[in-house]
């Protein structure tokens, strides 16, 4: 059995610091190491946000790094372990080191209209860009191609699992995380006989890219996943489907529709009608 490296990431709620606690003794005891600087494995306490920070904290060792995330709250969404299974979780995770799962992610490109340099992220929910005292306009492309001017509040790109989050709030669909693609949604869109848009979800293949163009002396906001960065002169924002992939380690199968449901639609029974 090889020693694992292991870092862990938790929020500031009392239940998350207990596991957080409880954890490290099991996995020292069972031969690990603690390592935040270089680990194998990131564990994440707490909720999707917590595994969103975890995400972000360790985004540059994505090829060398598995994450899993433990729930101290609602079952989440990238969440799969509860808080009183630990000790299953070190023995799966010290044992059956093959059981993984990847997911898409959303590569990101600003670009400025000054000489300042291209800027890249990567976001495993979403990005969206909106204006900060105006009307956004922007132009959306498709693979270079002129799509559509848009007038509203903003635009939305997510990925498969982000899809879910605010992208469903927003009135996107939600994909399949086996599906290697991102969505673009509108968030209030101007439509009328002067301005057009699509006005629906758009599902884009790994083929191709989205690229938002803004107009000369624009302010945005462009989030990616919980931060927010205020940003001026920003020619254009390129989203595609990442190289990169986050990989989930000692993953339980739940069946993603089934998942949804117990998310979404929860308590609600059929009402066997049909
Ligand atoms: P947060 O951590 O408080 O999360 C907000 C809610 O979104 C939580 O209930 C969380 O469980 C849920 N969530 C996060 N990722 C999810 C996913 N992939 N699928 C389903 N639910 C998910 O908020 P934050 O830290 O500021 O932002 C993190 C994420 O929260 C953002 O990436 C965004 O997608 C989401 N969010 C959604 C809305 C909305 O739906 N109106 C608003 C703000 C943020």
């Amino acid at each position: 059995m090889e020693s694992l490296k292991v870092a862990l990431v938790f929020n500031h709620v009392e239940k998350s610091i207990q596991v957080a606690d409880q954890l490290k003794h099991l996995l020292v005891t069972s031969g690990n190491q603690i390592d935040q600087d270089n680990p194998d494995i990131v564990i994440s306490i707490g909720g999707d946000g917590t595994l969103l920070s975890a995400f972000h904290l360790y985004s540059h060792k994505l090829d060398q790094v598995r994450f899993l995330g433990v729930h101290t709250g609602h079952l989440g969404f990238y969440t799969d372990w509860r808080d009183y299974e630990l000790e299953e979780l070190v023995d799966t995770l010290c044992n059956n080191q093959e059981a993984n799962v990847s997911y898409p992610l959303l590569d990101i490109v600003i670009q400025y209209r000054d000489d300042r340099a291209d800027k890249h992220f990567l976001a495993l929910n979403e990005s969206s860009i909106k204006s900060i005292h105006r009307t956004m306009v922007g132009e959306v492309f498709m693979k270079e191609q002129f799509f559509e001017s848009f007038r509203g509040d903003g635009l939305s790109v997510s990925t498969p699992t982000g899809s879910t989050a605010y992208n469903k709030s927003i009135g996107g669909a939600v994909l399949h995380p086996s599906i290697e693609a991102i969505q673009l949604a509108e968030i209030a869109s101007l439509n009328n006989r002067v301005f057009r848009t699509i006005g629906s979800p758009i599902v884009v293949s790994k083929e191709d890219w989205i690229e938002i163009k803004l107009p000369q002396g624009s302010e945005c906001l462009i989030t990616i996943d919980q931060f927010n960065i205020q940003q001026e002169e920003v020619a254009s924002v390129i989203y595609r489907v990442a190289e990169e992939k986050i990989r989930f380690a000692s993953y339980r199968h739940m069946d993603f529709w089934h998942r949804v449901r117990e998310a979404f639609i929860g308590e609600h029974q059929r009402r066997n009608e049909i």
